[in-house]
This record gives structure tokens, sequence and C-alpha cells, in this order.
């Protein structure tokens, strides 16, 4: 023993060994959110084998609670391990091959994301760009120009060397068309009604991103013909990043079939999907089969939280912020990036103020209050605050506070007069 402890080069880490502290803090950022006692209790507690009946009767609870989530009876729906991009990424990579065409409605971050990420996977990628706090209508979707993106901002992205802002399904004719339902990045909610049926008409399969949205805003899968949707658990939910929510049509499973197990994702050409692991085996198929113990010990907690998410995500959790933050009370006028109508309920944007410094804001909440509120993202770096008020941190008594500390705020953070 001796001399195995004489052959280490890096010494045990002094912090391991110290109780881990966490502090509590309010996070009213657009997520994570706080995670209430019920679910941080399933984090807590042991293991059960992945093949153990109750872990079994777990998943089908919780593929159950998906399926009702997102209103659908898919059948191939479950919670993929891993982030929102994750999902995002599940979601294309099982959709596109190489040279697909793909269109991807941009008005924030998550659409460039998306695009990127097609572009990755060798997709013939088409944008479709709209003004970020502007949503899309079915007009712009089929044809009509989107792109009155104002002269002299940095939108469009200098990295988007192949925009055709004026086309849409008409001209492009796309085998996926991507969508973001809640714009995190800039406080819009994407009107989807209509969407499917548009989509269809011109045999396109519809994905929608719903990471900022499910439970704060209604979405129905089945009778908005959503063919993949994809969330998050660290929002509305109120669980843990790490497991994500995915579904996928019977449209969006056989569009493929005919590529067989060459394709290069699972749910297209579908027999593929489960094969690395036996909860996905058994959702989609029925037939649990061996995987490796890692695997299904590492879905455990992730998936006791889910169950337990869903337990508690009753009626009132999910239907959309009984208060929601009047931006105009605290921060300047409303419209912060020219969103009049369509505001996501769950993450509300306010324009800074001029001569603030977000940095500043964000930084004294932190420090003072013990909350977290988070500065613009992409298109609206620097010009937006991003308040989360997200399934059970959606309360009057967090809208008080919030107020309250921001109100605070721009009496003690430094204003410039320039
Ligand atoms: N899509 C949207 C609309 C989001 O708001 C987010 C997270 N802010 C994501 C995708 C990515 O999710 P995650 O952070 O869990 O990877």
């Amino acid at each position: 023993r001796a001399m195995a402890t004489s052959l280490l080069r890096v010494p045990p880490p002094e912090e391991l060994l110290r109780p881990l502290a966490v502090p509590e803090r309010l996070l009213l950022g657009p997520g994570p959110s706080n995670v209430p006692r019920r679910i941080q209790a399933a984090g807590g507690r042991q293991l059960l084998g992945h093949m153990h009946p109750e872990m079994l009767q777990v998943m089908d609870e919780i593929k159950a609670g998906i399926q009702y989530a997102f209103q659908t009876h898919n059948r191939l729906t479950l919670a993929v391990s891993g982030s929102g991009h994750c999902a995002m990424e599940a979601a294309l990579f099982n959709l596109l091959e190489p040279g697909d065409t793909v269109l991807v409605a941009v008005n924030g971050i998550w659409g460039q994301r998306a695009a990127d990420i097609a572009r990755r996977l060798g997709a013939n990628v088409c944008e479709l760009l709209k003004t970020p706090g502007k949503y899309f209508t079915p007009q712009d979707i089929e044809q009509v120009s989107a792109g009155h993106h104002a002269e002299g901002t940095s939108w469009p992205p200098a990295w988007s060397p192949s925009l055709r802002v004026t086309q849409g399904l008409v001209q492009h004719r796309p085998l996926v068309l991507f969508i973001t339902h809640g714009e995190s990045s800039t406080g819009v909610l994407q009107p989807l009604e209509g969407l499917g049926e548009l989509c269809h008409r011109y045999g396109c399969l519809l994905l929608v991103d719903s990471v900022a949205s499910l439970g704060g805003a209604p979405i129905f899968m089945d009778q908005q013909e959503i063919d993949v949707l994809y969330s998050g658990s660290q929002k509305v939910l109120n669980a843990p990043p790490g497991s994500a929510p995915i579904s996928f049509s019977e449209r969006a499973r056989t569009r493929g079939s005919d590529t067989g197990p060459t394709a290069p994702g699972c749910a297209r050409g579908c027999w593929t999907w489960g094969l690395s692991s036996s909860w996905r085996r058994r959702w989609v198929q029925g037939k649990p089969t061996t995987t490796t113990t890692e695997q299904g010990q590492r879905e455990d907690t992730a998936l006791c939280s889910w169950r337990c998410a869903w337990a508690a995500s009753d009626a009132t959790e999910k239907s959309p912020p009984a208060m929601s933050l009047c931006p105009g009370s605290v921060l300047g006028s409303p419209g912060a990036v020219g969103l009049k109508r369509a505001r996501l309920p769950t993450i509300t944007t306010v324009r800074l103020p001029d001569g603030y410094d977000w940095k500043d804001i964000t930084a004294f909440l932190m420090d003072n209050h013990g909350m977290e509120v988070a500065g613009g993202l992409g298109p609206t770096v620097g010009k937006v605050l991003r308040i989360g008020l997200m399934g059970c941190n959606s309360t009057s008594d967090n809208v008080d506070r919030v107020l309250a500390a921001l109100r605070d705020a721009l009496k003690r953070c430094q204003r410039s007069r320039l």
C-alpha cells in the first residue's frame, strides 16, 4: 500500500473532504428554478436496480406523465438523460440526415442553436429570420418575407452566410421545420395554432422546442399536430437539470423508416432506438433487454425526481403563473425588445433602464437579496433583464420580492449619466 501511495502524483483534493456548502438562493432567472422539498427528497433516496419491477413501474409512470404534460398518445415518449440542449440535439439527430433540408425559424438564440446543430449534422439549413422580440405568423412560415431586421444591429449574426430570409415552406420544401415555443432569450411566446396542419400540407414535420414554456403556457401536441416536441426539467417542472422529456409522433417515426438501421439516429428507422438502454427499449417495444448497470443507476435518481415532479405538478401549478410581473412598473416601459403581444408567461424580459450596467444589477440582487435574475442572452445581451417565475417559484410573494429588490438595485447601483 505504501508503494502504491508513493506513486500518486496528484494529491487528494482538500476541498472534497469538507462538507458541501450550498447557499439558499431564490432562483428567479430563466432556469434552473428552485426545487421543492418533495423533489429534493426524491433525489436523496437510495438507488434501485435498473431492472427491478419498481424501477420499471417508475419509468412507465414517467412516460405517462410526459404524455399527459405534452397531451399526446405517442408511444415514443421518454425522458432523455440530459439537458434541454441534449433533447434539441436528439430531436435533430433523429430527424435529419446529411443533405436533408430543414427550415429553422430564428427569432432569438434557440433557433440559432438549432441551425448550428443541424449544420453540423450536414443538413441543408434554411433560416427564416425574424427580428428578436417578434414571432412568426403562418404566412411568414409558408412563404412571405420574414426578415424585417433593423439595419445596424448585430442581427443577423455574422456566422450566418447562407441567409435566405424571405423564403419559407413553399420555396424550400423542407423535411423539418424547427420553431421555439418559448423564446427565453427574448421573452416571446410563439403561437402554434395552425402550424402543424400547415407543415403537413407541405409534407414537412413540425419540431417544437418547449424547454422554456412547458407547464407555463398551454401546449397540445396531438391536437396541434406537432411531430416532435421536447422540453427540459429545470424550468417550470422544478426538477434538477439533466432529464429532458421528448416525444415523436408516428409520422416522425415512419418518415425515414426506409433508411433502416443505417440512419444515424434512432427514432428514424425506429427499431434502432433503445439498443443502448433498457428503459428506452421498454418504452418503444415493451421488451426490456440488458443494459449497463451504470446507465441504469444514472437514470434512477433523475427518474425518481421526475416521478415526483409529475406527481407534484398538479393543475394549479401547470396553469400560467397567476401573477406576472408588470414590466413597466419598475424598469421603464414594456416592449423591451419590441414585444407587444405574445409575451412568454414564464420568463419576463424587462428593458434595462438607460445608464445601468446589467451586471451591476444582477450582482447586487445576488449579493444583497440572495436572488438570481439574469441579463439578456444572444440578441438581448445588454438590453434586458430576464426574470423567471416558474412552477413553485411563481407566487405573488416572489413577485413582490423581485420588485422590491429591483427598486433597491435601481437606487443603489451606479447609474452613468453619459
Ligand atoms: N431551449 C430553450 C427555449 C431554452 O430556454 C433553453 C434553456 N434556457 C434550452 C433550450 C436549453 O436547455 P438546457 O439549458 O437545459 O440545456
